[in-house]
This record gives C-alpha cells, sequence and structure tokens, in this order.
C-alpha cells in the first residue's frame, strides 16, 4: 500500500516511558528517533504525530538538563525524543555531552528503525543538520529529512524552496509539514507505522 494514502489517526495510546539523561531502558519495540536543532519544532511536530497537546514541551529553555525522552505508542513502538542542538550559547562541555548522549544512542540501540531529521524549512542547510545527516550516512542509519513550519514559505516559492534545501542537504527526499496546519503529519504518522511494521 502506497503509505502517502494513508492518513492514519493519531494514537490510542500514548505512555511517557520516562526521560533518560545516561542510560537508557534495554530496547523492546522497534523504535524511531526524532532529532534536530533546538526550536525547529521539533517537540510540536511530536505532539502532533502523536496528537497530544504537549507530550513533549514547546520551547524548553536551553539550560533545561539534556535527555532523551521516551514514549510508547500504542503498544507498537517507541518514539524517542533527541536533546535538540546548536543552541547558541551553551558552554562547550554541554555541547560534547550532547554529541557524546546522542552518538552512543545512534550507534548502539538495536531497535532504532529510522531517525526523523528535522530542519526550519526556511532556512538554508545549516553545518550541524549537515553533520547529523552525514554520520547517519556514514553509518547506514535510515533517516527521513522533515521540513518544518512549511506554513511559513510563501506560496509562490514553496516549491522552490524545498527543491532547494532538498539539494543542499544532499537527500533524496524531503516531507514538508506544518504542526500549524496539520500539513503532511497523517502522511508522517503513516510512515512511521510502516517503519515499524516492515520486516
Ligand atoms: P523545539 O525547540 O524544536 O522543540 O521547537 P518547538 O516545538 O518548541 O517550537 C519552537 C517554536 O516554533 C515555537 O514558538 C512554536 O510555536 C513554533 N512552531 C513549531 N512548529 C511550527 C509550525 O509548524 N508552524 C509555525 N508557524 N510555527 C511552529
Amino acid at each position: 500500500m502506497n503509505p502517502k494514502k494513508q492518513s492514519p489517526h493519531p494514537p490510542g495510546s500514548v505512555r511517557f516511558i520516562g526521560s533518560f539523561p545516561d542510560e537508557m531502558p534495554p530496547a523492546t519495540l522497534p523504535e524511531v528517533a526524532f532529532a534536530g536543532r533546538s526550536n525547529v519544532g521539533k517537540s510540536s511536530a511530536i505532539n502532533g504525530v502523536l496528537g497530544r497537546k504537549s507530550a513533549a514541551r514547546v520551547s524548553r529553555s536551553p539550560g533545561r538538563t539534556q535527555a532523551i525522552n521516551l514514549f510508547e505508542v500504542d503498544a507498537r513502538y517507541m518514539l524517542a525524543d533527541l536533546p535538540g542542538y546548536g543552541f547558541a550559547k551553551v558552554p562547550e562541555a554541554v555541547q560534547s555531552r550532547w554529541k557524546g548522549m546522542v552518538e552512543g544512542y545512534l550507534s548502539s540501540r538495536e531497535t532504532l528503525r529510522l531517525v526523523v531529521c528535522l530542519v526550519d524549512s526556511r532556512h538554508p542547510p545549516q553545518k550541524l543538520d549537515l553533520a547529523l545527516l552525514g554520520g547517519l550516512q556514514g553509518a547506514e542509519i535510515p533517516f527521513l529529512v522533515v521540513a518544518t513550519k512549511a506554513d511559513k514559505l510563501p506560496r509562490s516559492k514553496r516549491k522552490s524552496m524545498l527543491a532547494k534545501l532538498r539539494k543542499g542537504l544532499g537527500v533524496p527526499e524531503l516531507h514538508a509539514l506544518s504542526a500549524l496546519t496539520g500539513e503532511g503529519m497523517g502522511e508522517l504518522r503513516a510512515r512511521l507505522l510502516k517503519v515499524v511494521q516492515d520486516r
């Protein structure tokens, strides 16, 4: 079935498993992870996918403890909310801690099926986004790049801006998303379901 044709409803049950600054709990169900720069709209995207107003916090402040938040969705898959990166003013130590935590997670999570990489649809490719994508490609970890805040693109330039961004990121596909209008949300849910069901 073409996943684009499906538009599943928000999940019936979402269970918050916990917030993990160090060790992750044992991997059980297939897992998808969400990654992106701070303020890219990651919390809003996760809340949209989960159909919950505040599963993931919106606009958490940069100083907060960095941790991986884990949700169990419909007893079918796990959703991991990775800490945002690229805060302008965080000390070097915090940045290297982020790197250690996320790289450790990405390289060792056996159940990881997909990393949803969020980029802001209005901005040109950012160094840290390219670094993350390069790392995932190098490690052969499947990913999907999602362009957030698509509602903010001027209608007349939308197509060309998305095409340019996709090329700049060097990826085969860019999934436009808006947490505000719900554009692309059903398709994203369908993609996640497909990815955790395959195999
Ligand atoms: P996070 O730091 O990546 O978790 O980003 P948030 O989800 O907290 O969003 C950062 C800011 O962008 C907030 O002010 C949101 O209201 C706004 N935002 C997030 N998603 C969208 C979107 O799809 N459209 C618009 N217009 N604003 C958004």
